[in-house]
Formats: C-alpha cells, sequence, structure tokens
C-alpha cells in the first residue's frame, strides 16, 4: 500500500497512487492479476477464522465476495470520490442493479430524473415496478417538482448529472437539503468523473459509476464502481452484489482499469479542453440549431456548472441539433449524412474512449425509450450525441467542416 498520505496531495498525485503500491509477496510495483477462483487455508482453523472475519486485514475466500487486484481497484475509486469504501461491479447497470436491490423493497418508492441512461430507463420502467417497487419519474433540474414527489415511503432519488444525452446538470446539495436524512441521494457520475466533479462532497450519499467510460478511459472493458459510506457499501457487497447479482469484475478487468486510472487525470482534462473547443465551433456553425454542453456560457445552466464542475472542467460529452431545414433537408436527414461522412469520430454508442465516438440516440442509445417519454426529456429524432475523444481538436474540427460541406 502507497506510504503517500493521500489528503495531502493533489489530485494529480492521488489517482496514480491511491490504493496501489508494491505488491506484498514481491514487491511488484504494477498491482499482479490475481486471476484466482479461491484462495487455499494452511488449515481448517485458519479458513473458519477468514470466513468467520476474525482475522485483521485483507483476507480474501473466493474471488466473487473479494480479490487483491479488484480490492486495489475499489481502493483507488474510494480515494478518487473521497468517500469511506466502494464495492466494484463487471459492469455499470451491475452497479445500478446491486444500488437499487440493496435499499428498495416492495411497497417502497423512488424518484428518478425523467431522462437517465437507456439501461437504467428499463429497471425504472420495468424491473422495480415488477418488484413492486413505485417509481415516479420527474425532471430533478426543478427542485418544486422533486419536492412534490416525494412520499412518506420516498426511499432514493436517483440522477444522472451531467445527463444522458442532454447534459443538463442537476444540482446536488439542493436536492440533499430536499432529501434530508432518510432518502438517499444517488448519483450516476458517468458523464463527468473526477476530477471534474465530486458529488459525494456536494452532498450525495451513493455515487456509481459505469467504468466502462472515462474511468478506464481505453474503450476494452466493461465494469461499475458504486462509492458511500462503510455501512452503505457493506450493504451493497454483501446482500447484492455477492449474491442476487453476483457480479464481481473479472481479476483482468480489475487490472485494466487500474491502469487506465493512472492517466485519468490528465485524460479528462484533454477530454474537457477538446469539448470546449468543439462546442464553441458547433455552437458559431451555421447549420446547428443548439448545442447542449454546460461549459458553454450561453448555456442557461452554466452559472450551476461552473460551481459543481471544478477548475473549469466540464466534461467530454456534447449533445447538439441541426437546424430544421439544412441545405433542403430535415434535421434527421441531414444528421444522418453528417455522421456518414464523418471520418475521425466512429459511429458508435459508449463514451469516454480515446476515439471520438458519434451517435444518434432516438434510433440507438433512446431507440427502447418511448416517443413520449424522449420528446419529455427533450431528445428530439435530430438529436446527435458526441463523445469527444483524445485527438487533436483542430483535426476533429476540420473533420467536421468537410463533413457539413458533404451534406
Ligand atoms: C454506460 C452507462 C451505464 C451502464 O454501464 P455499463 O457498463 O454499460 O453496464 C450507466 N449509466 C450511464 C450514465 C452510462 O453511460
Amino acid at each position: 500500500m502507497s506510504k503517500i498520505d493521500l489528503k495531502k496531495v493533489d489530485f494529480e498525485t492521488l489517482i496514480v497512487h491511491a490504493g496501489q503500491g508494491a505488491d506484498p509477496a514481491y514487491g511488484a510495483l504494477a498491482t499482479p492479476i490475481y486471476q484466482t477462483s479461491t484462495f487455499c487455508f494452511e488449515t481448517v482453523e485458519e479458513g473458519a477464522d477468514k470466513f468467520a472475519n476474525k482475522v485483521p486485514g485483507y483476507h480474501p475466500v473466493y474471488s466473487r465476495s473479494g480479490n487483491p487486484t479488484t480490492r486495489a481497484f475499489e481502493l483507488k475509486c474510494a480515494a478518487m470520490e473521497g468517500g469511506e469504501d466502494c464495492v466494484a461491479t463487471a459492469s455499470g447497470m451491475g452497479a445500478v442493479g446491486s444500488v437499487m436491490l440493496a435499499f428498495l423493497k416492495q411497497g417502497d418508492h423512488i424518484i428518478f430524473d425523467n431522462s437517465v441512461y437507456g439501461g437504467t430507463d428499463y429497471v425504472a420502467s420495468h424491473d422495480l415496478p415488477d418488484l413492486g417497487i413505485e417509481v415516479s419519474r420527474v425532471d430533478t433540474g426543478d427542485l418544486e417538482a422533486v419536492k412534490a414527489a416525494i412520499k412518506p415511503n420516498t426511499k432514493i432519488i436517483y440522477f444522472e448529472t451531467p445527463n444522458n444525452p442532454m447534459m443538463k446538470v442537476t444540482d446536488v446539495a439542493a436536492i440533499k437539503a430536499i432529501a434530508g436524512s432518510d432518502i438517499r441521494v444517488v448519483v450516476d457520475a458517468t458523464f463527468a468523473p473526477p476530477p471534474v466533479q465530486h458529488v459525494l462532497a456536494l452532498g450525495a450519499d451513493i455515487v456509481l459509476h459505469s467504468i466502462t467510460k472515462y474511468i478506464n478511459g481505453h474503450g476494452d472493458a466493461l465494469g461499475g464502481i458504486v462509492v458511500g459510506k462503510a455501512e452503505d457499501i457493506t450493504r451493497i457487497r454483501k446482500h447484492c452484489m455477492t449474491k442476487i447479482n453476483g457480479c464481481p469484475p473479472s481479476p483482468f478487468n480489475s487490472y485494466l482499469v487500474l491502469r487506465g486510472m493512472k492517466t485519468l487525470a490528465i485524460r479528462m482534462k484533454k477530454h474537457c479542453d477538446n469539448a470546449m473547443a468543439i462546442a464553441e465551433y458547433l455552437e458559431k456553425n451555421p447549420y446547428v440549431k443548439t448545442v447542449y454542453y454546460p461549459g458553454l456560457k450561453s448555456n442557461p445552466q452554466h452559472e450551476l456548472a461552473s460551481r459543481q464542475m471544478e477548475n473549469g472542467m466540464y466534461g467530454g460529452m456534447i449533445s447538439f441539433e441541426l437546424k430544421d431545414d439544412v441545405k433542403g433537408l430535415s434535421s434527421f436527414e441531414a444528421g444522418k449524412k453528417l455522421l456518414n461522412h464523418l471520418t475521425i469520430p466512429a459511429i458508435a454508442v459508449s463514451l469516454g474512449d480515446p476515439d471520438t465516438l458519434i451517435e444518434h440516440p432516438a434510433s440507438m442509445t433512446h431507440a427502447g425509450v418511448s416517443p413520449e417519454e424522449r420528446l419529455a426529456a427533450g431528445i428530439t429524432d435530430g438529436l446527435i450525441r458526441l463523445s469527444v475523444g483524445l485527438e487533436n481538436a483542430q483535426d476533429l474540427i476540420n473533420d467536421f467542416e468537410q463533413a457539413f460541406a458533404a451534406i
């Protein structure tokens, strides 16, 4: 384990060292991949003591409930978010599902923002109601609407900030003030991980991420994390992650994320700088009607975003809508041509990769959401979502210029 006092160092130092240090077996500096399902005991007594948690320190017994590579990844993520503990999962949805099943039972009520990740939307619309859990959908940007939706059986208020795909920012501190101490505020911060924002410090009780996106950052592994108070994380781990969901990450994926996280601070800065340059370019483009990016001064939530997000960083995700008539084409038809003519961005869902990714929410990520719900959340047929990668910003702008010219 690292000897550095993580409370005294900058995030750039913390993210390189937290959770890791020379491995106890041979002093390996890179955390080894403990690719094992089980762990041996010298004696029956030792096994019994380890199972009964009577042995001090970290003592894994079976890799579904604990693995040293995964534990290093969890400790790094707890430090990254400034939380007491972390539990890692095999995917972001594993994290979402484990939180839901840990804190909700039949008869309970949960409030969701009206626009969330497609998979989470499915859980809210189908899985939770099937379990007898009451679900309300409100615009969490509207604090009065959130207040009005609270009932005596409300257990969780759940949202993403910025959200998918409109980049709407929700005021975490204001929501926690409304929730009080009995209702957990759960934030999916996948779209803007630290160092862009630290939502626990803003008042969230639990933060979760799909680390498939920025945190791993290389587009080659799925995973999720949940960070919060030790008591909450223990409950999620014991009752859900290791039992009904049974969804730990593989040791190999934990190793990949540990490797990816070493560069999280510099990657996020570059993603944010690139996104700002492209948002400013798109805002001036004559074929573009609206650009949704909280970093733009013209964005109605710019002031709130500047309070919640740190060091002039606003994330690497942008959505934009073309004008209703582009060279005689509808915004949808023109959007299709634009995407097909781009040479650098890959037409693909997901986000947070080194490669720029571009997609059409109405026919891809949000195809499973009903047209009425899509429109209520502002997701028009002409909306385009862009995950700005780590390429050169001017190269990306040049590529957009030639693709707009080719429509
Ligand atoms: C991708 C994503 C998820 C789900 O994560 P997986 O790793 O794909 O299971 C949840 N929330 C948000 C905001 C996401 O972007």
